[in-house]
């Protein structure tokens, strides 16, 4: 193994009671940030979520806790107020809290809400960014969010909702592509609802499984097939789905070479 000593930069300290939100990216190791690495290695106890790749754990100082606050095995995940008081509770003991999850802990990870109740307690925090699944996927996939002749916006849109879903049509009528976390069970409902909003029934979608993951698969399809070719192929999420032009990329640009479902 290549030697994963850090450069000598001036980390911020990890102080003893404090709680760290930390993005573990999107499943390539590689795209962990050197932050990320230097927290791992100083943390006292680690809350992880589903899909942290287990080889980011291992680089983990070894004698830190880890503990696991995501679904598994088909039971419900711990509520999300228990995970924040969790990690009030850790942090009140004087640890090194590190909660580390998939992605960028601000991107659809419900950090807000649990930096929200570090600062109810009283308790210091800091975020450390990691790289959005909804970016570095469709990157791995050839796939640029933003190319000049295509878009000049994207969008990043849950597929669930706490409240009422997104306004579909409205997000059709930006004619901006939109890239889609947690829409696996619902693309059916949602690319029919793109297409009353206006979106051309060809319109291109790219689905990509396991997203920078040696298990990584891309489906391309068009936004009247997708949800029936998706049942049809066998893949399996996590996936992030980009439909627009820019998922057309994905024939020319797919430089990873990994397995296409066309
Ligand atoms: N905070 C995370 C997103 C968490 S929501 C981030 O910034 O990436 C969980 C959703 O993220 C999944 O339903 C899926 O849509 C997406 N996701 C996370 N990791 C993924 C991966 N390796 N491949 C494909 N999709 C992924």
């Amino acid at each position: 193994m290549t030697d994963l000593t850090l450069p000598t930069l001036a980390f911020p300290d990890f102080q003893p009671g404090s709680v760290w939100l930390v993005g573990a990216g999107p499943g390539d190791p590689g795209l962990l940030t050197l932050l990320a690495l230097h927290a791992l290695r100083q943390a006292d106890h680690i809350v992880y979520d589903a899909l942290v790749d287990e080889r980011i754990l291992d680089m983990a100082n070894p004698a830190a806790v880890k503990e696991f606050a995501g679904k598994r095995g088909g039971r419900p995940s711990p509520a999300q107020e228990d995970i924040s008081l969790r990690l009030v509770e850790l942090g009140r003991q004087g640890l090194r809290v590190l909660r580390l999850k998939a992605g960028d802990p601000f991107v659809f990870g419900r950090g807000g809400e649990e930096a929200l109740a570090l600062v109810a307690a009283g308790l210091p925090f800091r975020v450390v960014p990691g790289i959005t699944a909804g970016l570095a996927g469709p990157a791995y996939a050839g796939i640029p969010a933003t190319h000049r002749t295509a878009n000049q916006a994207v969008i990043l849109v849950t597929g669930q909702s706490a409240g009422d879903g997104p306004d579909w049509a409205a997000l059709a009528a930006t004619k901006a592509p939109l890239i889609l976390y947690m829409a696996w069970r619902g693309l059916g409902g949602i690319a029919t609802a793109l297409m009353e909003g206006g979106l051309a029934a060809d319109t291109a979608v790219a689905v990509i499984c396991d997203a920078t993951t040696p298990r990584q698969k891309v489906l391309t399809s068009t936004l009247a097939r997708c949800a029936q070719e998706l049942a049809d192929s066998g893949l399996a999420p996590p996936a992030i789905i980009v439909i627009g032009t820019i998922a057309e990329l994905h024939a020319t640009l797919n430089w990873l070479g990994a397995a296409s479902h066309d």
